[in-house]
């Protein structure tokens, strides 16, 4: 079966998936676009995209697999970028600064070369508590510097970006999992994020990678495992 472009998950919230079924996704919370996959990315965002009204770009985090095509898709619609206050930096410099916000190696090093998109200006710096059309922004750094996810209470709806996964990433096998030390900063930290989200005993989650997740449950087993 082929994938759809977007697929609507929640009230105005639709799934973007950039890469197989769920590898790597993006997010329209209303006209708030979450998340651009990799560089290679473009032309399915674009397709996707291409019957909603676009009004701002933001990023869970700046990683070269959320933010390969922002440049491209702010640009092509002359809408503005906004990223978490301490990613403004990283989001400017592009991938020369992106081994500020996750470990230096081989790995971390070929994604920034492959995947990376160019820098771009950043408009509105984003803060713990701020409202994206009825999503309450949610400070969650450790995977990143300035980590983010989005969190809508009225029906209990949290894009938790990469604080887990909902799939392995190197063998695909869908489940939960922390994301890999390889690409995370602070794995402590981020584990506290994932004990903290797991309490708001969200309806849906939305991952960074992997499907989306009906199961508050779920979640509450995962953190009280680790
Ligand atoms: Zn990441
Ligand atoms: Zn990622």
């Amino acid at each position: 079966m082929k994938t759809p472009l977007t697929l609507e998950v929640a009230r105005g919230v639709h799934h973007i998936p950039l890469l197989g079924s769920a590898s790597i996704n993006a997010y329209l919370i209303g006209d708030i676009l979450i998340d651009a996959g990799i560089r290679a990315s473009a032309p399915r965002l674009e397709a996707a995209l291409r019957s909603h009204k676009i009004r701002a770009h933001t990023l869970t985090h700046v990683h070269a697999d959320h933010q390969g095509s922002s440049h491209f898709i702010c640009a092509t619609r002359a809408i503005p970028m906004w990223v978490h206050t301490n990613e403004v930096e990283i989001m400017e410099m592009g991938a020369v600064a992106m081994h500020h916000n996750s470990p230096n190696n081989v790995i971390t090093r070929l994604q920034r070369q492959f995947w990376a998109g160019p820098a771009h200006q950043v408009s509105r710096a984003l803060r713990a508590g701020d409202d994206l059309n009825g999503f309450e922004v949610l400070e969650t750094p450790g995977h990143a510097r300035g980590h983010i996810s989005f969190w809508r209470e009225s029906d209990r709806v949290l894009i938790i970006g990469d604080v887990l996964t909902n799939m392995n990433v190197v063998t695909t096998q869908p489940g939960l999992n922390e994301p890999l030390r390889i690409f995370t900063l602070d794995a402590a930290r981020n584990r506290e994020n994932i004990h903290r989200l797991a309490q708001l005993e969200p309806r849906l989650t939305l991952f960074g990678h992997g499907k989306p997740l009906r199961d508050p449950e779920a979640l509450l087993r995962f953190a009280a495992a680790l």
